[in-house]
């Protein structure tokens, strides 16, 4: 039995891989519930939604609630609004436009590259795509001298797919400060803010609350920075991915239901 008020869970490679929720999943959540830990979801993913994420979820037999789950850019509108205020620009570059769409719900201003992008001092925001095309290319040059501060929702090398390991934003990112010739700052894991974000929603502390994810480079640094514990769910499918990794999780299993042993 582990002394923790909350568990936080990756999504991609732990709760589900390709939207497909992990065998044993539902019924780990379930236990964990009906002994009153509180739960919540911390993902890297900008490609979709708080709200599609939850939905998904709830579909399948895991009942997350909205503000249970904290995506990269949930943390990313944070620290924006608080860095640089509601009303300065955010150009967004990432796949379907979700990104945008969810700071915009924050009450972010922004605007896409491919559009009329004022001059005036704004900050770029990257996530995950899965195609940087010429165009987009030629607007992140065009607007570089006005660009006060680079995010990048995640840079991750990879993530957990359905058949292993799938290329993350870290490629997207990299291209984009080659562009502007400065440096991004990654707001979502492994930076901390990630989880001071998701515990503040979530009411708990971190140092009472342990993250279970497949990547040590993200999900175990993360919680190391944060001061929280940390369990690495290995998979033979996502082993080479994390082992790249120069962290040590406090726990480790090899499948999902295994975590209601460690925890209970
Ligand atoms: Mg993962």
């Amino acid at each position: 039995m582990i002394d923790i008020d909350g568990v936080l869970f990756d999504l991609d490679g732990v709760l589900w891989r390709r939207y497909h929720v992990s065998p044993g999943a539902a019924a780990v959540v379930a236990a964990l519930r009906r002994e009153s830990y509180t739960l919540g979801v911390i993902t890297n993913t900008s490609a979709r939604s708080g709200n599609f994420i939850c939905r998904r979820l709830r579909s399948q037999h895991l009942p997350f609630r909205r503000e249970e789950i904290t995506t990269s850019s949930d943390v990313a509108a944070y620290h924006i609004t608080v860095t640089h205020g509601g009303t300065i620009p955010v150009v967004c570059i990432g796949k379907y436009g979700s990104m945008r769409r969810s700071l915009s719900a924050s009450g972010l201003n922004t605007i896409s590259v491919r559009g009329d992008v004022p001059r005036v001092p704004l900050v770029v925001c990257a996530g995950y795509a899965e195609r940087l095309e010429r165009a987009e290319a030629a607007g992140i040059l065009r607007i570089a001298p006005d660009v006060i501060a680079l995010y990048a929702t995640e840079r991750d090398l990879w993530f957990g797919a359905a058949d292993g390991p799938e290329p993350g934003a870290a490629w997207v990112v990299a291209a984009i400060e080659e562009l502007l010739g400065r440096p991004a700052t990654t707001l979502g894991k492994p930076n901390p803010l990630a989880v001071s974000v998701a515990c503040k929603r979530l009411g708990l502390s971190p140092s009472r609350t342990i993250i279970v994810g497949d990547s040590l480079d993200s999900d175990v640094a993360c919680a190391a920075a944060a001061g929280a514990l940390s369990c690495l769910l290995r998979d033979e499918r996502t082993r080479r991915g994390a082992t790249r990794g120069e962290y040590e999780p406090n726990f480790e299993i090899n499948n999902l239901k295994s975590l209601i042993k460690l925890i209970l």
